[in-house]
């Protein structure tokens, strides 16, 4: 059924994003097999004045549909690289920032300026930039697998949200150039009772070994999960086992820890997988 409050909240997210409110949260990913942090992900936070938090899975689809969603993402993306500055001033170490970007965004020939501004103006190396999109977006054809493999080039990286779970066409994954493969959360929360959870993972795993895409395995929530996915060779991990979305303060003190404990990763690759 239609929220009766839609139209409010397109018009009062059009308002929230000229007005610069659109804030962001970091949720950080991990090796699993050491435990280190490896990057975050930018994850969009919109307060209402009158309703509260909205559900990115809401105010996102209704920026795309009022057409918000370019000037929300560049937003989101300035936010999430002037933090990644912040947290690699220093020059050390790093850590990796993953930033999810709608197919409307790809599909806008302004989007590859609009990255490349943002890097400028944050002073963030493109090796530490990742960009995800879903499975929609690897459909919706050469303007995006060219936007994509000309910020390739330069060194950004590119991952595929919850792959498997919408209309794979494992074709496409030869046009674009892919380094990370999402796995959803859906068949991390089976994989331990139904095998067929279980199965998909090890040919999502599979898949991504022989083609030389590293895989992140979505809202792990338990040891148990985190178990199976070490033994079935997932590399990398995310969810509330580790933690939740922070705010820039929290994800920064955790940024510090790994630092001084001296378990962040090392610099990136200079080059990723060429596609
Ligand atoms: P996503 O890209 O799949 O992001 C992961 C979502 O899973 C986040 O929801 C996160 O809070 C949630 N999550 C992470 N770990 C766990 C876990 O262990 N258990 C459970 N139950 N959930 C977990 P969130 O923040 O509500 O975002 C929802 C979706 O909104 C995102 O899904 C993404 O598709 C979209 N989104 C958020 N920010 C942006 C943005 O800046 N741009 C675009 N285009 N989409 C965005
Ligand atoms: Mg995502």
């Amino acid at each position: 059924m239609a929220d009766p409050r839609g139209d409010q909240i397109a018009e009062d997210l059009e308002g929230a994003v000229a007005h610069g409110d659109i804030e962001v949260a970091y949720q950080p990913e991990y090796l699993i097999g050491t435990g280190a942090l490896f990057g975050f992900e930018a994850l969009a936070r919109w307060t209402h004045p009158e309703w509260g938090p909205v559900p990115p899975g809401d105010f996102i689809r209704t920026a795309e549909l009022n057409g918000t969603i370019g000037e929300l993402g560049a937003q989101v993306l300035a936010i999430a690289c002037d933090v990644l500055a912040s947290w690699v001033a220093d020059g050390t170490w790093s850590v990796r920032m993953t930033v999810n970007v709608s197919a409307l965004q790809l599909a806008d020939p302004a989007f590859f300026d609009v990255v490349c501004q943002v890097l400028e103006s944050s002073g963030v190396s493109p090796q530490l930039l990742c960009l995800e999109i879903t499975e929609s977006a690897l459909a919706s054809g050469d303007l995006a697998a060219r936007a994509l493999s000309r910020l390739k080039a330069l060194g950004v990286e590119t991952s595929i949200d919850d792959f498997g779970t919408e209309y794979s066409s494992l074709s496409r994954l030869q046009q674009f150039p892919i380094d990370y493969l999402k796995i959803n959360r859906g068949f991390v929360s089976g994989m331990t009772d139904r095998p067929v959870d279980a199965a998909i993972i090890d040919a999502l795993l599979g898949l991504a070994r022989s083609l030389g895409i590293r895989a992140v395995a979505k809202g792990v929530e338990t040891q148990v999960q985190l178990a199976a996915l070490e033994a079935a060779g997932c590399e990398l991990g995310q969810g509330f086992l580790w933690s939740k979305p922070l705010p820039a303060a929290e994800a920064t003190r955790i940024v510090e820890q790994a630092r001084r404990s001296g378990v962040a990763q090392p610099r990136p690759r200079s080059q990723g997988r060429s596609g």
